[in-house]
């Protein structure tokens, strides 16, 4: 028998602030920070799993990991692979660690970096990327690793193996046509908040030229300045010179984009406020912005708020703008009850601020049955390798489908990890493939070395250490 022996944790911080990477009209300083944990076991078991923050706060984090992490030691990894719903709800059960969440902030993206952790070991020792263990497992077994706990009004158990069974013969074709085609991605990185009109103008054509046609822009500091970033960014985006040599526009009534206000080029556009704003200002000052048609308005106000993004999404009806939110709903239920009041057109799963893949699992199954697409978030260090295997598992296993999903791709920081996600000549993710890599998340200890706060390299030099 094997037994997890012992963990190590990191502060990775990267000095994004530097370039103004990741600031929208909320967070106006981000420094992308990994809160990292490596989980070993006897026989050389290692399994690495990190969540996101952006800076300050992060020691924080790394304590508590520390705390949940401790609940692993000792016990055999095979009887948690047997049940990873159960090793989830062992793992947020601390009796004493609930109180101060529970199953939100602080506590609960520490338990997603040490359920991702434990996730990444499975895949490993399955020999497997952590999309293709998952895809493999039967209903019954894809089911029992699913966080169940407080959404079964939503969705039973009985219906969620009822639609996993439903899907079952498909799996291999749709699996064959994603390692074929790639899955369809989004770019962010052109349109931070802190960038200047000349950098935004390079940065789209730079993606248009790569292939995508699906851009977001942040808004919400100033509605002129959106205005005017926004009318560039379709200049660019919908004209049919700066095409990849060779592509043909997009049909804008074509399935995939019907509904996304797409442009005669097919290229859609997205905005993200970040939280701004109260409800009435949302609906106000996305109305503001109607003439750069855009498919939908994210985060348009506080993220705990359900029926105010049903409210926004009502009075938006009319202009044909869609909600989507997710990346700050800090679990399950969170989702459960945006899907219930019909207030989102968009779920953006985050990897790491819901607990870890059997939370998402549960939000996946829940997505699917209410007809929405899922389309995670990954604005940070380490999101965009986590994100593409889930939503390869969203495609293959759960919702079947993802004609109308994209992915968000930012382009940073992927060179710390060993097996960096990577994107094709159609601006679509490749299928991560190595059957060594499982979550994807590993972090060169180099990286590590230089960036881990404060005492890395690079901060004993920037920062004298303090
Ligand atoms: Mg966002």
């Amino acid at each position: 028998m094997s037994k997890i022996t012992h963990f190590e944790i990191h502060d990775v911080r990267f000095p994004t602030s530097l370039s103004g990477d990741g600031t929208d009209a909320m967070n106006t300083e981000c420094d992308y920070s990994s809160a990292y944990v490596s989980l070993f076991a006897s026989g050389g078991l290692v399994g690495h799993g990190m969540t996101f923050t952006i800076g300050r706060g992060n020691e924080i984090v790394c304590q508590t990991i520390a705390e949940l992490a401790k609940r692993l030691v000792g016990r055999d990894p095979e009887s948690l692979f047997a049940n990873m719903g159960k090793a989830w709800d062992y793992m947020c059960a601390d009796p004493q660690m609930r109180w101060i969440g529970p199953e939100k902030g602080v506590v609960h993206i520490a338990a997603g970096a040490v359920n991702n952790a434990l996730w990444d070991m499975f895949a490993r020792v399955r020999g497997k990327p952590l999309w293709k263990l998952v895809v493999d497992m039967t209903p019954e077994e894809l089911v029992d690793a699913t966080a169940f706990r407080y959404i079964t009004d939503a969705i039973t158990r009985e219906e969620a193996l009822a639609m996993l069974k439903a899907k079952e013969a498909g799996k291999k074709e749709r699996e064959a046509t994603v390692k074929e085609l790639g899955y369809p991605a989004y770019v962010t990185s052109a349109g931070w908040l802190g960038y200047t009109d000349e950098k935004v103008a390079r940065l789209t054509k730079e993606a248009v030229a790569a292939g995508f046609n699906h851009f977001k822009m942040k808004v919400g500091a100033d509605a002129g300045n959106d205005l005017r970033r926004g009318k560039i960014i379709r200049s660019i985006i919908d004209d049919p010179q700066y095409l990849p040599a060779g592509q043909p526009p997009r049909d804008p009534n074509s399935p995939a984009l019907k509904g996304k206000n797409a442009g005669p080029t097919g290229a859609v556009l997205m905005i993200d406020a970040n939280q701004v704003w109260d409800v009435p200002q949302a609906i106000e000052y996305v109305k503001s912005l109607e003439e750069i048609k855009p498919w939908f308005i994210e985060e348009p106000t506080a993220p705990d708020d359900i029926l105010g993004h049903a409210a926004i999404r009502r009075a938006l009806k009319g202009t044909g703008i869609g909600v989507a939110t997710g990346e700050h709903a800090h679990n399950r239920m969170v989702f459960k009850q945006l899907l219930q009041a019909e207030a989102i057109d968009v779920c953006q799963i985050d990897s790491c601020r819901l607990a870890g893949v059997s939370e998402v699992l549960s939000v996946l199954l829940m997505a699917a049955k209410f007809g929405v697409p899922v389309c995670p978030h990954a604005g940070g260090v380490g999101l965009c390798e986590y994100v593409i295997h889930l939503s390869l598992i969203d495609y293959i296993a759960v919702s079947g489908t993802m004609e109308r999903n994209v992915l968000e791709f930012v382009d940073h920081l992927h060179e710390h990890f060993l097996y960096p996600c990577s994107i094709n000549e159609n601006g679509r993710y490749k299928v991560p493939s190595n059957p060594l890599e499982g979550y994807s998340i590993e972090m060169y200890k180099e990286s590590i070395a230089e960036f881990e706060w404060p005492n890395g390299s690079y901060w004993v030099k920037a920062k004298g250490g303090n």
